[in-house]
């Protein structure tokens, strides 16, 4: 199934993609996507819903706006130097055990909104990765049954600031969390039809030029790894988002680097999780 959320940003409501590409409404008692809908088992509601009445359903206005998959989640984890090639192009050594950092959930976003270059950014960079969703709560699970825990995948974009990311001291938070630097979405794909996470060819695009283009196959840790890994540290719970790290072709490994201006179209793709497209735009002058 294709999980989506339309309607205005804050105010979203829960709908679903069927197979032929319609976007239909959901019936409000089967709740949004959050952290309860997906531990009292409801997804499994939405099936068969979607199996029994679905094709009737109400249909969404093709120009609605889609807002981020899931609700605003517990935590996002990302997963830094996860791709051998990016990790050269990063000048870092490939590490030995996953590099985990936070990015705020107050970056959360729809996967058409518009960017926003926060100010006094001059290095903001991107990064198209694979994301992973939890559907049932997480702690110490082992290799084996690690992806029993994830309910599916979605796109994101991991927009990051690299002058806060690397050049303030501290840890790389910083530059991961400003307003709308986590666009997810378009849909979240369950489980069963991402039969290997590692092996989805993933691309991004600046201006209409190719930045990005790389295969999960090149993660270092791979998706049963990387959610056992982070369960022996911390609670995942369901609707949490683990983001697993970016192939090369970030504005930071450029020679000269590149950064976004606004103006700037940036457009991303992972096969089988839909394609996202951002305006970038600078921030408003902010209410004194
Ligand atoms: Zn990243």
């Amino acid at each position: 199934m294709k999980l989506i959320r339309w309607g205005k940003s804050g105010n979203e409501k829960p709908g679903l993609q069927l197979a032929d590409g319609r976007n239909v409404v959901v019936p409000e008692a089967l709740g949004d996507y959050d952290e309860s809908f997906f531990a009292e088992g409801r997804l499994e509601a939405l099936r068969a819903w979607s199996e029994r009445e679905g094709a009737e359903a109400i249909e969404i206005a093709s120009d609605a706006r889609l807002g981020p998959p899931v609700c605003r989640p517990s935590k996002i984890i990302c997963v830094g130097l996860n791709y051998s090639d990016h990790a050269k192009e990063s000048g870092m050594p490939v590490p030995d055990e996953p590099v985990l950092f936070f990015k705020s959930t107050t970056a959360f976003q729809g996967p058409s909104d518009d960017l926003v270059i926060p100010t006094g950014s001059t290095k903001t960079d991107w990064e198209v990765e694979l994301a992973v969703v939890i559907g049932r709560q997480a702690k110490r699970v082992s290799l084996e049954s690690a992806l029993d825990h994830v309910v599916g995948y979605m796109l994101h974009n991991d927009y990051s600031e690299r002058e806060w990311q690397l050049e303030k001291s501290g840890q790389w938070v910083k530059g991961k969390s400003a307003d709308t630097f986590a666009p997810c979405g378009p849909w979240l794909v369950t489980r069963d039809e991402i039969p290997d996470p590692s092996d989805l060819n993933l691309w991004l695009k600046v201006n209409g030029e190719f930045k990005q283009q790389g295969n999960t196959r090149n993660f270092i840790f791979d998706v049963p790894t990387v959610v056992s890994y982070i369960s022996h540290f911390m609670t995942l719970l369901p609707g949490d988002i683990i983001s697993t790290g970016t192939p090369p072709g970030v504005g930071l490994g450029c020679n000269p680097p590149q950064y976004l201006k606004p103006g700037d179209v940036i457009e991303l793709g992972i096969d089988g999780l839909g394609t996202q497209r951002q305006l970038a735009a600078a921030e408003d002058a902010p209410d004194c």
